[in-house]
């Protein structure tokens, strides 16, 4: 998932330094309408050192591309895999790596309320709409090492979290808009990625 740059703040954005490391751990992402991101991710079975080099450089490429959440199959690994690092509430927004979750195996097993909250995603690159989601909802999911969690979330987590939930269902969150604003995301969308190719 990825803030819109309404919500973003100003000095965040104007810095994303790329360092030669940081390159090297990039992984491309998959964008709509990219027929990969339909699948349905696959439970982890095997908590091993590809797992942990999938979830570091998952995290780089979040971080690079001032994403906020990324889910696994985004990087073309569909398994039940996704990251979430929330920015700071201080002025720079800054993404402490302290926050960052790992939430591997994810369940939702309860839910309540309804939000709304603009959303973005780094597979469907510079497009901003509003989403219903549950206000607050219980997960448990396992750690890098296997081990059973559980979390309670409210707010921004909460809405990144069943963000990137959906991703491993096979779901984006554009397919949430009405069919009047799918349409019209549609017809902005092509526009935009013909635009691209002819800079190209
Ligand atoms: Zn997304």
């Amino acid at each position: 998932m990825v803030l819109s740059t309404k919500s973003l703040p100003k000095k965040r954005r104007a810095s994303n330094p790329l360092s030669l490391k940081d390159i090297f751990m990039m992984l491309p992402i998959v964008t709509y309408p990219d027929k990969r991101l339909k699948a349905v991710s696959k439970e982890v079975i095997d908590f091993d050192a590809d797992l942990h080099t999938l979830l570091d450089d998952m995290y780089e490429t979040m971080i690079n591309t001032n994403g906020i959440g990324l889910a696994a199959i985004q990087v073309n690994k569909p398994i039940n895999v996704l990251i979430i690092n929330l920015p700071d509430d201080d002025e720079e927004g800054t993404q402490d790596r302290a926050n960052l979750l790992e939430i591997i195996n994810p369940i939702i097993t309860h839910s309540e309320g309804t939000t709304v909250y603009q959303e973005g995603c780094l597979s469907v690159p510079k497009f901003y709409e509003d989403v219903e989601r549950f206000e607050t909802i219980g997960i448990t999911y396992q750690d890098r090492y296997g081990k059973a969690c559980s979390l309670e979330a409210d707010g921004l987590l909460s809405i990144a979290i069943q963000h990137e939930i959906d991703h491993l269902l096979g779901k984006l969150f554009i397919e949430k808009l009405s069919y009047g604003r799918r349409k019209k995301f549609e017809k902005e969308y092509k526009r935009m990625q013909k635009e691209l190719k002819a800079k190209k």
